[in-house]
């Protein structure tokens, strides 16, 4: 028999142990449907649906022209670190230039942040419904999610005492992610600080995801926990990134600012990983300090046409029998409530995409049975078409 050969499964417990992102297999459904020629209302995109604006893209070309094609420092290249330190000392974070890491995206900072923070057998605490890939990533670092369930009726918050109550001795780390994708929700400031003030008595680190922290609506106002106190910048991890913000998914580029200790134990992950983010879309992101005035141009025209979408959806799906919808106030998701219809999330988007061809995200995939994920980044006429269908499903449940 060949040495090769095995019976046993060749993978690894932490290979075995993954899940798949059940948002990118929604939409590698609903994107085999339409290379079909079937007709799809998308909504499972989390992503925006704007092209990357122009002058970033220029800086990236001329970079690239330039000869911006060999490696970099690892956490990133000077000007894009200091530019990034003086954008957050501008909100009031004290920050040093060498307290920011530059990754592959605000998921690999995250899950950088998560690698830096937590041991084996550590307990993280992540609000639910969460981001999908908050459980993964911690279990691939060797420790144990720790799961805060909330609804709608409580606005998808998590109050000082569910916190309270969660914390245990092996508690390490707390996830925080307002805006929240999948629901939209927007924590106060006095809401913030309660929690942070609970986290911070028991020791714990704190991750604040703020991948959507330009995307507010109803006037909500930007928050970041590091700066609500000295203690709190020693322990909060802050990431974000260009993703969401200027439209640049494809970019792969995610900010983390965190105290000296982490930040550089950060880039000595990176450094033994990925390495530096792609040299020549570091210079893209740059464009976006280098030209503000442009760069707030370009967000306030994808904003207009967030918000309009959001309360098109919202309205739309609140005038369906059956359904309650939140009103989210940031990111561009709506998660909207189907309990009533008594199917599982999964059964209902299965069925949906199949009989009306509209592909939303279950909620269970976010940790909430009873809810769909819709994203409003997708045109005004598909939301139009997709709220008919929609309605026709759910009327067809009821009958
Ligand atoms: C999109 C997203 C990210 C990061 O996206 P990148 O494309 O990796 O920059 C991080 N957190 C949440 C909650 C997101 O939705």
């Amino acid at each position: 028999m060949s040495v090769f050969c095995t019976t046993q499964t060749a993978l690894s417990t932490w290979a075995q142990n993954i899940a798949p992102s059940p948002t990118l297999a929604v939409d590698a459904k609903a994107k085999a449907l339409k290379a079909a020629g079937k007709d799809v209302c998308g909504f499972g995109a989390g992503e925006p649906d704007f092209d990357t604006p122009a002058f970033i893209k220029e800086a990236c070309a001329q970079a690239l022209a330039n000869g911006q094609t060999k490696y970099t420092a690892t956490p990133g290249i000077p000007p894009l670190r200091a530019a990034i330190a003086a954008a957050y000392n501008a909100l009031g974070f004290a920050v040093a230039d060498s307290q920011v890491v530059v990754s592959s995206g605000g998921k690999m900072s995250c899950y950088l942040a998560i690698l830096a923070t937590v041991s084996p057998g550590d307990e993280v605490i992540i609000p639910a419904p969460y981001w999908v890939s908050y459980p993964e990533m911690v279990k691939l670092a060797g420790g144990q999610p720790h799961f805060i369930s909330t609804q709608d009726d409580v606005g998808f918050k998590v109050t000082p005492e569910q916190l309270r109550e969660a914390i245990t001795p092996k508690t390490r780390l707390l996830i925080l992610n307002s805006p929240s994708n999948p629901t939209g929700a927007v924590y106060s400031r006095a809401e913030l600080q309660a929690l942070v003030d609970v986290a911070l008595s028991a020791g714990l680190y704190i991750l604040s995801d703020e991948i959507y922290e330009r995307l507010l609506y109803d006037g909500q106002e930007s928050l970041h926990p590091a700066i609500f106190s000295t203690a709190a910048a020693g322990r909060v991890i802050t990431v974000s990134g260009f993703a969401k913000t200027y439209s640049m998914t494809g970019w792969r580029l995610g900010t983390l600012v965190a105290s000296r200790e982490i930040a550089s134990a950060v880039a000595d992950l990176q450094s033994q990983t990925t390495s530096n983010v792609t040299t020549f879309a570091q210079y893209g992101a740059l464009a976006v300090y280098q030209k503000p005035a442009e760069a707030e141009a370009a967000l306030a025209g994808m904003l207009a046409h967030f918000d309009r979408r959001r309360l098109r959806l919202l309205e739309g799906l609140n005038a369906i029998p059956g359904l309650r919808c939140f009103r989210s106030q940031g990111a561009f998701y709506l998660f909207p409530n189907i309990a009533s219809f008594g199917l599982s999330s999964a059964e209902f988007c299965a069925r949906l995409l199949e009989e009306e061809l509209v592909a939303a995200v279950p909620g269970s995939a976010f940790g909430a049975e009873g809810y769909l994920r819709l994203s409003y980044a997708t045109a005004d006429a598909t939301i139009e078409k997709g709220l008919e269908r929609l309605a026709r499903f759910c009327q067809k449940l009821r009958a």
